[in-house]
């Protein structure tokens, strides 16, 4: 088998099974003479960082109609795009989005670098997404290499070592499978093979493109693989917040530390997260404990928050964050975690 033959037997099966994507230009439209938007090649790139299609679409709609281009989006507000980035998580990324548009419109002139190492300087792109958008929004013949594309070498290529130590073995196969025409295209060819036809649990071995090759497939291992080293259990942490409504509905709110998780998003004042909180209320009120407690997964860890709720009068006073009127505040501008200890305190408050 030539290297070259898996990737033009790919590229065929692309042609015909493209996911309808809403950053993606489609293999017909490429071959008649349509380029991806570099724009929208790296919003969507950024947004899919550990995050799936299907989370991602309608944030994607949302931020290209908001801001259809990158000088838009270099000048809106910075809080604008946190809120409409609430609930995708991971909000660094959100942060770095705009200190990248803000250097490509305001020292490259509004066009994006198009080599892997103008990419990678630019914050939020690391190799990954530097390969990718070089990849797809400009036919780059660079590897890329998701978790989806590493599950398809494993299997192809009958690598059984776990995932750890295996990925630049997995690289190296990717590497060797790359064409250097339409590379974008066969870019996220591997990406939909993994997606749709070698997916995680059941291959679809019956469907693939790849099936006569396949050493995994061959060996009747492939749904065993890539092998992965048992993992950790996660450490659960706690955390108090407090949610005050004014007389006048208003809500106290503060923006979090750029720095950190949930950075520079709008949240309840309260804790840091560890073993045993115990932090001064922000407001001298009547603390109530509805009993409930958010509970919510982060990457590295479990979080479980209690809540305290209270109603105050115009009159209060307080250091902490500010009062944000109720026609002002959208709960859907606070990060998934925030937006569950409101549905507690605001049912609370509204029955009491
Ligand atoms: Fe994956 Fe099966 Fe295709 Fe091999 S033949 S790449 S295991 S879907």
């Amino acid at each position: 088998m030539r290297d070259h033959e898996p990737s033009q037997a790919l590229l065929n099966w692309y042609d015909a099974n493209a996911r309808d994507l809403p950053w993606r230009v489609a293999p017909a439209q490429r071959r008649n003479g349509v380029v991806p938007d570099p724009y929208h090649v790296w919003l969507s790139e950024i947004m899919l960082q550990q995050t799936t299609v299907a989370a991602v679409r309608g944030y994607f709609t949302r931020f290209i109609n908001r801001w259809p281009d990158v000088g838009a989006l270099a000048m809106a507000d910075d809080g604008d795009v946190m809120g409409e980035w609430a609930g995708l998580g991971y909000y660094a990324r959100a942060r770095n989005l705009l200190k990248s548009a803000r250097i490509i419109h305001r020292e490259m002139g509004g066009i994006f670098p198009q080599t892997h190492a103008g990419l990678i300087a630019l914050p939020g792109i690391g190799p990954y997404t530097a390969a990718a958008i070089s990849a797809i929004a400009y036919d780059h013949p660079e590897t890329v290499v998701d978790g989806n594309v590493e599950r398809v070498m494993a299997r192809f290529f009958a690598v059984t070592d776990t995932l750890d130590v295996a990925k630049p073995t997995l690289w190296e196969h990717a590497g060797s499978l790359t064409p250097k025409q339409r590379a974008g295209d066969y870019a996220q060819a591997v990406m939909d093979l993994g997606a749709t036809v070698c997916t995680p649990k059941s291959p679809s071995c019956n469907a693939c493109p790849w099936q006569e090759n396949c050493r995994g497939h061959a060996r009747g291992i492939a749904p065993d693989l890539p092998r992965r080293k048992p993992k950790q259990p996660k450490p659960t942490r706690f955390g108090i917040v407090y949610v005050v409504r004014r007389d006048d509905g208003a809500w106290l709110l503060e923006r979090r530390p750029d720095r950190g998780l949930l950075g520079g998003m709008l949240g309840w004042p309260g804790s840091d997260w560890g073993d045993n909180p115990t932090p001064a209320p922000p407001v001298s009120a009547n603390w109530q404990d509805p009993e409930k407690i958010v509970k919510h997964t982060f990457t590295h860890f479990h979080l479980e928050l209690s809540v305290r709720v209270a109603s105050v009068t115009r009159t209060a006073r307080t250091d902490v964050g500010k009062f944000i009127n109720n026609n002002m505040f959208h709960q859907n501008d606070l990060p998934t975690v925030m937006a569950k200890a409101f549905d507690i305190a605001k049912g609370w408050l509204d029955r009491n």
